[in-house]
Order: structure tokens, then sequence, then C-alpha cells
């Protein structure tokens, strides 16, 4: 909402502008007054909405043209005032003050229009008859009011009026012709009413009302004020209320009527406080709340986010299948503005047989986003309305920025549940096989994707010592002009090779020496395609021989092409790996780790036992 509201009264000499500011500011009539009054400010707390006011008068015969089309412009309201018993000042309304309003606006930032006649006081006759007609003719007029500057008739009511006109226009919501909400209003309701609807079922019930009404109002709804409610639906429209409860039908209808009551305030804080603005958008400020990364850390969903993403997927996952349908994901991203979510999704993350997105590979993707980039992940949890379902300040508390990974490897522990895996490889060495082996999916399954659904990750889910750990890996393009920093980044490497490609080994071996042999980052040789017969590699020396002299683990035995899933045990091997990378180094040194890793099968028991031991240690 607005910081505070100018209002501008402009209007004939003599139409009582000044006496009007005068009367409401000292309640009693001022029988002599100035040409003109300075502006005044009225303090948020003295004003209905509480909002600090400004109140400016104007007088021509003090002020110049330029000045006036100044106030015009910097008016985020204006009255026109005319007096009742005085003609000429009702059709210079039209004749000469709207016109040249318009003239002095911007054309996309409308500002609302008052009518005011005053000296009610003087006459029998309302000049409602004469303004009527003006108020249809222009949609910028909000409303008219007469009143009294002499007997403080409507004052209040009239500033009132400017302010409210300011701070939940009608011009957004409602299409006074048409005698119907907007587009774009029912729009944004629908929205609303599909995030608050927690079961999904298409009605608001007693306990998704209260929460409603509690979450906009700060105040539960008296059970007689809910059936009252209910009622006035219920006598106007057939389908409002079913199931004892509010369909989406009726409650447009309600606001309508709201609208239509001028209690259209209440509708904007609905929409208020589901994020949108006054040109019902959704806000940056709610979409893109402050959140600070610092460097070296990476971004995960903490807790609490997760289980409202659960409960989004529960309530979406009508057949209890634990997967999503086609038909269950566009419902789910109905309240996006655009369908986040492409084929390749079902190409990054696991599904079941029918190629549907499941549960787990529903969170995975969740996952994923947050890592790769927060601010998308908080603009999604915008539009599912996390914030306000799950009762946080805004959609950051949704997430958790981890300890920078410095420290983690100087304190040799991480909190952290998701690691990435930069997978390296030549052109055709097996990469796309050892992203999409993780998803379950051996090669046979791997054939029936098609190319423009292809995605360079996958994500899923390992157990590391019990604990359950999100492993991402990242299929890197394999031109060496292409690699940025960003592809150096990550927990772990694995550098694919194609056991039948004589010189398939080389490019692994030429990336290691660039990039990763003074780093850090543990690094694992994958020695892909090992169903084909192995052929010896066209380098100076074996892959196991270089292993070895660069104190890595022997090259690891994979291949996809099996009959049933491949298998899983290279996956947590990574995650470990990623998880306790000094345990690795330290490891690697020691020649009885050498010789019992190469005999491969014994790796991981091996890697389980040193940390073990570590860990006894450190205790
Ligand atoms: P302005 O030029 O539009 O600012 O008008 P003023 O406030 O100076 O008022 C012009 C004259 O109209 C003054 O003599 C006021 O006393 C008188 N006047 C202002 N408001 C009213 C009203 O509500 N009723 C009556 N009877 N006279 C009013
Ligand atoms: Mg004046």
């Amino acid at each position: 909402m607005r910081k505070d509201v100018r209002i501008l009264l402009v209007g004939e000499p003599k139409v009582g502008k000044t006496s009007l500011i005068m009367s409401l500011v000292s309640e009693e009539f001022p029988e002599v007054v100035p040409y003109r009054v300075e502006e005044i400010t009225i303090p948020a707390d003295v004003t209905p909405e509480r909002v600090p006011t400004h109140i400016v008068d104007y007088s021509e015969a003090e002020q110049t043209d330029e000045q006036l089309f100044q106030e015009i412009s910097k008016a985020n309201v204006i009255c026109i005032v005319y007096a009742v018993n005085n003609k000429t000042s009702i059709e210079k309304v039209t004749s000469h003050w709207i016109p040249l309003i318009t003239e002095n606006t911007d054309k996309d930032s409308r500002v609302p229009l008052i009518l005011v006649g005053n000296k009610s006081d003087l006459v029998e006759h309302s000049s409602m008859e004469t303004i009527l007609p003006i108020m249809n003719q222009y949609s910028d007029i909000e409303t008219c009011v007469e009143c009294s500057a002499k007997n403080l008739k409507n004052i209040s009511e009239l500033f009132y009026y400017a302010q409210k006109a300011v701070l939940h226009p009608t011009g957004p919501l409602y299409c006074p012709e048409k005698k119907d909400m907007k587009p774009l209003c029912v729009k944004a309701l629908t929205r609303i009413f599909k995030v608050s609807d927690l079961d999904n079922d298409g009605i608001l019930n007693d306990n998704e009302l209260n929460f409603f009404q509690r979450v906009c109002f700060n105040s539960p709804l008296e059970p007689q004020a809910l059936e009252d409610v209910k009622n006035v639906v219920r006598k106007n429209l057939i389908d409002g209320v079913q199931h004892n409860g509010l369909t989406l039908k009726g409650f447009l209808f309600l606001h309508t009527l709201f609208i239509q009551r001028g209690r259209h305030e209440t509708t904007w804080t609905v929409l208020r406080r589901f994020g949108y603005d006054d040109d019902l958008e959704l806000n940056q400020d709610y979409l893109f709340p402050p959140l600070k990364i610092p460097p070296d850390c990476t971004t995960e969903l903490n807790h609490n986010a997760y289980l409202f993403l659960q409960s989004v997927f529960d309530k979406h996952d009508k057949d209890r299948d634990c997967a999503l349908s086609p038909d269950e994901l566009r419902d789910l991203f109905d309240v996006f503005p655009y369908m986040p979510w492409g084929p390749d999704v079902n190409n990054t993350v696991c599904t079941n047989d029918q190629g549907w997105i499941t549960y787990q590979g529903y969170l995975s993707q969740w996952t994923l986003t947050t890592y790769l980039d927060v601010q998308r992940c908080l603009e999604y949890l915008g539009y599912l309305g996390y914030s306000i379902i799950a009762e946080q300040e805004s959609q950051a508390a949704g997430i958790t920025a981890t300890r920078a990974k410095k420290i983690d490897l100087q304190k040799k522990q991480t909190q952290r549940n998701v690691f990435r895996c930069n997978v390296f490889g030549d052109m055709s060495s097996g990469k796309s096989g050892f992203l999409q082996a993780f998803l379950g999916r051996n090669l046979m399954r791997q054939k029936m994707i098609k190319e423009e659904h292809r995605s360079y990750y996958a994500i899923s889910t390992t157990y590391v010592y019990g604990q359950e750990k999100y492993l991402l890996l990242h299929e890197v393009f394999p031109d060496f002009d292409y690699l940025t920093d960003a592809d150096m980044a990550c927990d772990i490497v694995c550098l694919v090779y194609d056991v039948s490609n004589p010189y398939s080994f080389e490019y692994c071996a030429n990336v290691f020496k660039q990039y990763f042999m003074d780093s850090k980052t543990p690094c694992m040789m994958i020695a892909a395609k090992s169903d084909l017969p192995e052929v010896k590699q066209m380098y100076a020396c074996s892959p196991l021989e270089f292993c070895r002299r660069h104190k890595m683990p022997p090259p690891q035995s994979f291949t996809c092409n099996t009959a049933a899933e491949p298998n899983r045990e290279i996956y947590t091997k990574l995650t470990t790996m990623a998880m306790y990378p000094h345990i690795i180094q330290e490891d690697l040194t020691s020649s009885t780790f050498w010789l019992r890793a190469s005999v491969g099968a014994t790796v991981f028991a091996v890697l389980g036992f040193a940390v073990y031991r570590l860990l006894l240690k450190t205790r």
C-alpha cells in the first residue's frame, strides 16, 4: 500500500475549496478565509486508513497555470469542487476541469477524481441528477459527494472517500458499465481461492474459511457471521454454496457484492495479503523478498518448506498413486502465471512407469531449483502462497543458506543435504547414460527419451550412513572452449570414459590435468559401458595407473545396459566422497586403502569403515 496520500482540491473561484479544508481542520466554519491555505499534512494516526495525508488548496488568484499543472501531476486524487447553487461551476467541471486534468496527468497512472458539490445548505434540491450523467461518462470519477463547509456536513466523509480512492481504488477491480468485476480481478481472486482451498475439493469449508479470515483480517469469523455470509450467497446464487462451503462462484459473488456496496477495501485487503499490487500483479517484494546468500554457500529448502511442498503435492495427487499425472501437474501449477516445468523435468527426476513425476521426483526438482536458482524458487513459492499458508514472514523463510564450504572443510563435517557432482567426458562417452541411470533408467528405457526433452541435470536421493542426501549430477558440455568457472564449482567430479573407445580416456586425463589436479575437489574416474569389451586406451599410461599416480580411487566400472534398473552403488559412493572429501584425501595416501580399493567391490566398505573410525576419533 502507498506510504502517503496527496489530495488536491480544484474548481472555480468561490465554490468553497478553502472553506472546506479549514472546516475539516478546525471543525468549525470559518467566516473569513484567505484565497488559499498552505498545504496541510494530517498525521497517519488521525486518518481513518492510517496513512499520512496531504491536502493541497488551489487559488486562481494566487497561483499560475504552471503551478496548477505541477500540483495536478503530483496529486494522487483530485477533488473537483463546485457549488450546488452555481450552474456555471457545474458546467466547468466537464468543459474545463476534467480535460485540463487529463492533459496534465500521465496516461498510465490513473488519478481518481471525486466530484464535490459544496454549499448544500443553500439549496433544497440535490445536484445529483446533473452529476450522475457526468459520472457515467468518465470512468476516472470514483465517486461524488454533496457537502457543506458551513454545516460541516459530509466534510470528513469527503476526505475519507478521497483517501480511499487512492488506497483502495475501484478502477482495477470493477467495471461500472458491465456491473461486474474486471477479468484481472477475477483471475487474482480465483488464484487466491485455489491457494486457500487446502484440500483442493473446489469448496472453502468452515475450516478453510476461518483460516482465510484469520490470515487476511487477523480475526476469526464468529460462527454466526460465517452462516450469515453463506446465507447471503445461498439467497442470490444456486451453486454458490455446496456441502455447506463456498464454491469459487460463491466466493467471486461475495467480492462483487463487497465492491458494489462500496466495501471494496475488503477485497483489497484480501488481494494485498496475497501479494497483489494496485495493478493486480503480484508485487516484487512478495515474489522476491530480500535474501542474502554469502559467497561459498549453497541454498537448500528447510524442513518447513518441504512440509509445505508435501502438502501441496498431497492436495493435487487426487488418485493417491504418489505421482502427478499430466492433469494433476497442470492443476498444481494453475496458480502460476505460466507452466514452470517443461518435459525436460521428467528426465531430470524420478518418474513412475507411466513417466509421471513421483513424489520423490517432485521434491527433487524443488531441491534442484533451490540449489541452482534460488530467486526462481522464491518466485515459485510465492505463486503457491507459501508465506501465507505456512504463516511465514516471507518466502525467504523457506530457504537455508548453508555454512560456507571452506568452513565445512576446515571442521571436516557438513550439515548440507545437497551435493553437486559435475560429470565430464568426451562426446558419447556415456555421460547421459550415467545421469539417467541415477533415475533408475536402463539403456532401453533411455532410448525412449526425445532429444528435445533431454536434460543436463539429474537429481535424486541416496543414503549415506542412514541419512538421506540429494545428489545433483550435472553433465558438462565437453567442448573445452565452453567450460566456465561454474563448471568447476562442485563437490565432486566424475570423469567418464568409454572402455570400448580407445580415444575416450585422453579427454578425462586432460580435464583432470587442466582443472582439477591442483584443486581440493575429489575426483572419480568412471569406466563406462563396461558391458562392452574393454580396449586399450591410447594414452601414455593406463587409466588405473593414471588414477594411482594422481591419488584417485581406481576407475569404477559402470554400465546402464542392464535388464533391471542399473546399479546405484556408485551414486552412494559419490555422495559419500562429496560429504567427506577430507577422508578421501587422507585415505588415498595410505597404501592399505589403495590395495583394498583396487579390489573394487570393497571400496564402499572401506570407506564406511574409515568414516566410522574418524567419527569415533572426533567424539
Ligand atoms: P474558494 O475560492 O473555492 O476557496 O472558496 P472560499 O472557501 O473562499 O469560499 C467562498 C465563499 O463561499 C466564502 O464567502 C465562504 O464563506 C462561502 N462558503 C464556503 N463554503 C460554504 C458552504 O458550505 N455554505 C455556504 N453557505 N457558504 C460557503
Ligand atoms: Mg480559496
